[in-house]
């Protein structure tokens, strides 16, 4: 008889999962005298995580509905439990006792911390411990430039680091193996009492909007195979359109792969993926790719500018300001729209995301990591690589970051990207009768144009929290000094 135990963290799906497989191997090679093999799912709740690496609100919530999905998926028999991963798992291993733990890699430090000590301990307890890579094309160890350093710059991590090694591994079928414990069922009680689900149900809108699951995301992926991903060079610019996946919370919680999702793009244009929106998708892969690397070869980065000169800017951390931007009423359309479809959604387009953020780091002159643990708690696809490395690129702290002095016009941002103003006036409403020469600057309307509208600047939509020129100046003088002192 054999028991394997699979340990299920951010890989929350049966098709494509490396430690899976690797489990429903060991228990169908192991010599089978008749007695059970059996292999046991587990998702821990890890208790023991400093507040940083704990999750957020909306995470959360994502969390409860996968492990749900989940749990279903294994006929109610994944085991959950609360508590240090550690001690959860020496639990089971001596009350049922498990020959063999599987698991796939996680590549935040505390993770890669955590998981040394588990398979050091299970392996002098003579219990094998093994480890797969079921989220990352690459990994970040096995590319490196030719002098043996981490790559900075993305184009050539991604096209001469990655694109010239062998290509990534096909995804693996889902098994078809049943022989899953037969202890008592819990995985339905033991998600509730988790308390993963908001007190105050500020879910509503959340809950309308996605579909949380394995299936959700096979299917969310093949409509966008088959619509929009030629088109998506561009539409994946215009918040009002759906140009663009909406894959990223999935990825997260790994309920899809990169890898299904490189190779379905692959098959469905027959291996030729050169064409414009094919390719540039592909490289937004790249991009969670990269910021994945970052975060392996560059732990810090969460926490730390990348690029230390920053360390000498002097924020101006205005309390009242931040407030404002949270809430969507900084009184520049484009970036309280993006504020309002993040906390109504859980989501923001990935343009109106580097406009907020421009807004915040340079015209608020906020530190980024404010804003970052702002969109941690509010993303469902918050991602300590993801959301670390795209606020760094925002601020230009970052590795291969956007220049400092390269701010974003919030107005010239709304005006290309959302040229008639649908997605300001989906989420900030109370602009929707403005004439459209007007929607991403009402303060340049005469009183008789708003009034014909029924906006009163300061009464139902705020007046500017700063005036643009005179911000972007400052920001510019701050990031000056900065370069000076260094
Ligand atoms: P698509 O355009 O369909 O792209 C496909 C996938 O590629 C995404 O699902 C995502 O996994 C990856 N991807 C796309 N763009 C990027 C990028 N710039 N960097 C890294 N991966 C990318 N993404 C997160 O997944 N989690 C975060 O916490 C996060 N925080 C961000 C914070 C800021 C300030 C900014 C500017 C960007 C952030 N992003 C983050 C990146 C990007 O905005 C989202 O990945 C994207 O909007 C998700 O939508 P999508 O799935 O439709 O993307």
């Amino acid at each position: 008889m054999a028991t394997a135990l699979v340990w299920f963290r951010q890989d929350l799906r049966m098709a494509d999962n490396p430690a899976l497989c690797a489990a429903c191997e060991c228990i169908n090679t192991c010599d089978d005298s008749g007695t059970k093999n059996e292999i046991i799912p587990l998702y821990i709740y890890d208790t023991s995580l400093e507040e940083q690496a704990s999750l957020g609100g909306a995470s959360k919530w994502w969390l409860h509905h996968a492990l749900n999905d989940l749990a279903a998926r294994f006929d109610n028999k994944l085991i959950v439990r609360a508590g240090k991963p550690l001690d959860v798992i020496q639990s089971l291993c001596k009350d049922y006792d498990i020959d063999a733990v599987y698991w796939n890699r996680m590549y935040e430090s505390w993770a890669r911390e955590r998981d040394s000590e588990i398979k050091k301990t299970l392996k002098s307890n003579g219990i094998e411990a093994k480890s797969y890579n079921g989220s990352l094309l690459w990994e970040p160890m096995d590319v490196l430039k030719n002098d043996g350093t981490p790559y900075k710059v993305f184009t050539p991590y991604y096209r001469k680091g990655c694109l010239r090694r062998a290509s990534p591994r096909y995804p693996l079928p889902e098994p078809k193996f049943t022989l899953f414990h037969t202890l008592k069922s819990e995985a339905d009680s033991a998600i509730s009492r988790l308390n993963l689900l908001p007190n105050i149900p500020w879910d509503d809108t959340i809950k309308n909007v996605w579909q949380v699951g394995e299936n959700a995301a096979k299917n969310k992926l093949k409509n966008f195979i088959g619509s929009a991903i030629q088109a998506y060079t561009d539409a994946r610019n215009l918040p009002a359109v759906k140009g663009t996946s909406q894959l990223s919370p999935y990825l997260h919680f790994g309920q899809i792969s990169p890898h299904q999702i490189w190779y379905a793009v692959h098959d469905a244009f027959g291996g030729d993926v050169s064409q414009q929106g094919v390719d540039t998708y592909l490289s937004e892969i790249g991009w969670r790719e990269f910021s994945y690397y970052l975060l392996y070869h560059f732990p810090q980065m969460p926490h730390q500018n990348f690029n230390a000169k920053f360390n000498k800017v002097t924020w101006r951390n205005s309390e009242s300001d931040f407030k404002a931007w949270i809430r969507g009423k900084t009184g520049v359309p484009i970036v309280d729209a993006g504020m309002r479809e993040l906390w109504q959604t859980g989501y923001m387009h990935n343009r109106v995301r580097m406009i907020v953020g421009s807004y915040l780091v340079k015209n608020l002159l906020i530190d980024w990591r404010r804003g970052e643990r702002w969109f941690w708690d509010c993303l469902l696809d918050a991602d300590t690589a993801s959301n670390a490395a795209s606020w760094q690129w925002v601020a230009g702290s970052g590795a291969d970051a956007a220049p400092y002095f390269r701010i974003f016009n919030p107005i010239l941002q709304g005006e290309k990207f959302d040229k008639q103003g649908e997605y300001v006036m989906q989420f900030c409403p109370e602009l929707s009768k403005l004439p459209q020469k007007y929607i991403h600057k009402p303060w340049e309307a005469s009183d008789d144009v708003l009034a014909a509208a029924g906006v009163t600047l300061g009464k139902h939509y705020p007046k500017p929290l700063v005036d643009l020129k005179l911000s972007r100046q400052r920001a510019l003088d701050a990031f000056a000094a900065m370069k000076e002192e260094a």
